[in-house]
């Protein structure tokens, strides 16, 4: 993961022409608790019903913790929130959504994990290898990208030159 992982600073080409490609062939719009959270405030449902409508879940295969994802819908495996080729939940989409075409994970030493311990975890960024949406015609930063987005536009949340600080 060394290899690929980008720092806040690093540039990468993208820029979303609204095709709705990156919402098709989708089983990993994974969902974050803050994610169930705003999308019920925005579609004022309680999580029950977004859970039953929208969500299935399944146990990670290798980290065997519950993960709650958007059902894909038929065999285009659609999201159950695209809609003529529009994001229904667009204002308060899902972490993974706003990231995209970043990704993010948690990188940790081996001999630490196996140790049960995650203290010196740091989470990292790249950029997916699969994008086939959109066009190159824009040039942004890891750290544009993630205070333009939809991520980190909460108070309290400073992106600073050592990296993310959560207050
Ligand atoms: S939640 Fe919105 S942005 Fe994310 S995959 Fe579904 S339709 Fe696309």
């Amino acid at each position: 993961m060394d290899a690929i992982a980008m720092g806040l600073d690093d540039t990468f080409q993208f820029h979303c022409t609204q095709c709705g490609k990156c919402c098709i062939d989708r089983e990993d719009i994974l969902l974050t608790p803050r994610d169930i959270y705003k999308i019920c405030g925005y579609l004022k449902i309680k999580p029950l019903e977004m859970f039953k409508t929208y969500c299935e879940s399944y146990i990670g295969d290798s980290s065997r913790i519950p993960v709650v994802r958007l059902k894909p819908q038929g065999n285009a495996k659609r999201c159950v929130f695209l809609k003529n080729r529009k994001c229904e939940v667009h204002a308060v989409k899902p972490s993974v959504c706003a990231l995209y075409p970043l990704g993010r994970f948690m990188q940790v030493e081996t001999e630490a994990f196996n140790r049960g311990e995650l203290g010196g975890a740091t989470v990292q960024y790249l950029l997916q290898d699969d994008v086939d949406c959109g066009d190159k015609s824009k040039t942004h930063t890891v750290r544009e990208w993630l205070l333009g987005g939809f991520i980190f536009r909460f108070r309290g949340v400073q992106v600073a030159p050592k990296g993310v600080h959560f207050f």
